[in-house]
């Protein structure tokens, strides 16, 4: 195929032909894309996207896929993968880290040298970059607390710093998320001194809370909806009795009704439909309208 020769002569990193997205997404859904890059750095990554962008070939940036539904049927475009942006520094309080390195990992390192402030990542099994863009968080705190300002690639492919204040950090969302074409490379992240024994404490309990709530035993990407203003998600898809409804391999968890499992075979396109009938029901049943936290890659 000439793109992928295209894109090899061009020797900006490793290039993987015949890739299958579930292997990429904690779903384990998606079928192929035309081929993943793992640019080896920055000016490579400019170099990729340049290319990619006067050919009008579509691309995506994949962090550790745990947000996001592609098609089984497919994804017409190539996938950029930053695994190779995972540069770690630690200077007292300051954190620098690429955006390639995972959010859960990083949190629970610097909370064992006593840092408070990222508690709530250990159980997001996110990239930095995929933290940034969808502000992730839990237990009433997010990335928007902790992150001082970001290196990005913007899309006249400049390299540039995002201050807290520019990233417009909200629930679940940023101005990454709200402008297409940036790129986060690298964060840098302040937390505060603690202790470390208690920060543990905390991060123990939690997990332990989260094991006996949610199907970690399963592929999902979390939770599916977004809580609707003095409401659980979760408790609405219970009380319409969708625990434990499937279609094909995708199921409403028994255990926590806003999470969808894969249970042996799903598809995207059933996640999907599934996805649609909740929203549906939900609509007739309560007149809300439930916002999905999960990203559809088409
Ligand atoms: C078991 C489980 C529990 C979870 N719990 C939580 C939770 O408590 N709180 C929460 O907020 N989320 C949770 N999630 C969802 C998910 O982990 C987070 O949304 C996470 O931030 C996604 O990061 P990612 O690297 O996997 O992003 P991906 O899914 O790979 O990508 C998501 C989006 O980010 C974009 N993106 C990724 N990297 C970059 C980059 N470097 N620059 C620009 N854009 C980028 C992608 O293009 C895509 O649009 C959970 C998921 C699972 C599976």
């Amino acid at each position: 195929m000439h793109i992928i020769n295209d894109i090899k002569r061009l020797n900006v990193g490793k290039v993987i032909e015949n890739v299958v997205l579930k292997d990429y997404t904690t779903y384990k859904v998606g079928g192929k894309a035309i081929c993943m890059v793992i640019p080896d750095d920055e000016n490579n990554l400019i170099t990729l996207i340049k290319y990619l962008d006067e050919n009008k070939i579509k691309y995506k940036v994949l962090g550790n896929g745990s947000n996001v539904i592609f098609n089984n049927s497919g994804y017409d475009g190539v996938i950029i993968k930053l695994d190779n942006f995972n540069n770690l520094k630690i200077i007292n309080n300051k954190i620098i880290v690429g955006a390639g390195y995972m959010l859960n990992k990083l949190a629970l390192r610097v909370s064992r040298l006593g840092l408070t402030g990222m508690e709530f990542a250990t159980g997001i099994p996110g990239s930095v970059g995929g933290a940034v863009y969808m502000n992730a968080g839990a237990y009433k705190s997010d990335m928007g607390y902790i992150v001082n300002s970001v290196k990005v690639v913007t899309p006249d492919y400049k390299i540039k710093i995002l201050y807290n204040k520019d990233l417009k950090f909200r629930y679940r969302t940023s101005f990454l998320k709200e402008n297409t074409g940036y790129i986060c490379l690298e964060a840098t992240i302040i937390l505060i001194k603690g202790n470390s024994e208690e920060i543990m404490e905390l991060i123990e309990e939690r997990k332990k809370r989260r094991i006996e709530t949610q199907p970690l035993e399963y592929p999902s990407a979390g939770s599916v909806f977004r809580n609707p203003e003095g409401n659980f998600a979760g408790k609405l898809i219970e009380d319409i009795g969708y625990k434990g409804f499937s279609i094909g391999g995708a199921k409403v968890s028994e255990k926590h009704a806003n999470f969808i499992i894969n249970n042996g075979g799903a598809t995207g396109e059933q996640i999907k439909e599934l996805i649609s009938k909740i929203q549906k029901d939900i609509k007739e049943k309560y007149d809300i309208d439930l916002k999905v936290e999960q990203e559809f890659v088409e």
